[in-house]
């Protein structure tokens, strides 16, 4: 091969990868894993889990070749199956109705969500009217209102809010799905605020740190790409939250299951590309969304430095020791 003369043919720049930090699973998702693991270690094949145990279908057909059952009633777990409830939390009938059949369950309830469940039963004790702002459907919301004894008005808009059926002056309270955007339920309090003269929230918002941290870190890297891949499963709110976050900030953003999804497009004409990850998103999704990358050419990896997470919420006591 004849060389080339110099200066004939430009070299192409690599392009940039930048990873936001934090990304990825968040310590409720990692404390639900674990639930499923150490349960199927103790008790062996089969376990059966209420609803997907986080909103990933990596995670979830991972636990299943484990052993794991996916169900979404509990009539279709056997006498005496060991029975998981999935981070989202599960509404007060679903627990009666295992302890009804006495199934030994296993809790997987974010500990944070638990938190919301129970602050929302305080406000009901004190005799408020309970506002939840949420999406309807979504397994969290539908567990929040069903563990509240008393009704829960649902909103997902300030125009719903401008549309409750509930006296301006009536004592009311609102607490929120955990996983939202902290700008989407900014508006609607604003907007319940307006609306009710006697209203009490949460001292601090019941948007959790790991949706929180993801969220900043997404800004963060909104600013210094050109292009955002979220990885995340298409039912994720927090993913779908963070794909919406980097859309609002000017950059095109795409929530992608994995590396399959990514289409060469979006960055061919990208210097730099941010990825990050939903809190239910396990890391080697991400590493393989680097490596399509890899293949359409040269690239350089860094990593945003971000805020360090240390939280970890203990496992239930049956399981601590396994
Ligand atoms: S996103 Fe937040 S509330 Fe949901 S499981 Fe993770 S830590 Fe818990």
């Amino acid at each position: 091969m004849q060389d080339m003369p110099h200066g004939s043919m430009t070299k192409r720049q690599p392009m940039k990868i930048i990873l936001a930090q934090p990304r990825g699973f968040c310590a409720g998702v990692v404390r639900a894993i674990e639930i499923v693991e150490r349960a199927l270690q103790k008790y062996g094949a089969p376990v059966y889990v209420r609803h997907e145990i986080v909103h990933n279908k990596y995670v979830v057909d991972s636990l299943k070749a484990k052993g794991a059952r996916f169900v979404e009633s509990l009539s279709e777990i056997p006498e005496n199956g060991v029975t998981i409830f999935s981070a989202h939390g599960v509404a007060r009938r679903v627990e009666d109705e295992a302890a009804s059949r006495a199934l030994p369950v296993l809790n997987a309830t974010c500990p944070l969500v638990t938190k919301v469940h129970n602050q929302g039963k305080r406000y009901v004790a004190q005799g408020r009217t309970l506002i939840l702002i949420g999406h309807a459907g979504h397994p969290e919301v539908e567990g929040t209102m069903g563990q509240i004894s008393a009704p829960v008005f649902l909103v997902q808009t300030e125009q719903e809010v401008e549309n409750l059926n509930i006296p301006a002056d009536s004592p009311v309270a609102y607490v929120t799905q955990t996983t939202l955007s902290v700008d989407d339920t900014k508006g609607i309090i604003a907007a319940l605020q307006r609306r009710f003269s006697d209203l009490v929230g949460p001292e601090t918002r019941d948007i959790c740190y790991a949706t929180q941290n993801r969220q900043t870190a997404v800004r963060e890297l909104s600013e210094l790409v050109d292009v955002i891949l979220v990885v995340g499963a298409k039912n994720s709110s927090n993913s779908n939250r963070l794909c919406e976050i980097g859309s609002e900030m000017g950059v095109p953003s795409y929530l992608i299951t994995d590396g399959g999804e990514l289409q060469p497009e979006w960055v061919r004409d990208a210097r730099a590309v941010g990825i990050t990850a939903g809190a239910s998103a396990p890391e080697v999704l991400v590493e393989g969304v680097i490596k399509v990358l890899g293949r359409l050419g040269p690239i350089e990896v860094s990593t945003l430095s971000g805020r360090e997470e240390t939280i970890e919420f203990r496992l239930p006591a049956e399981l601590a020791a396994v």
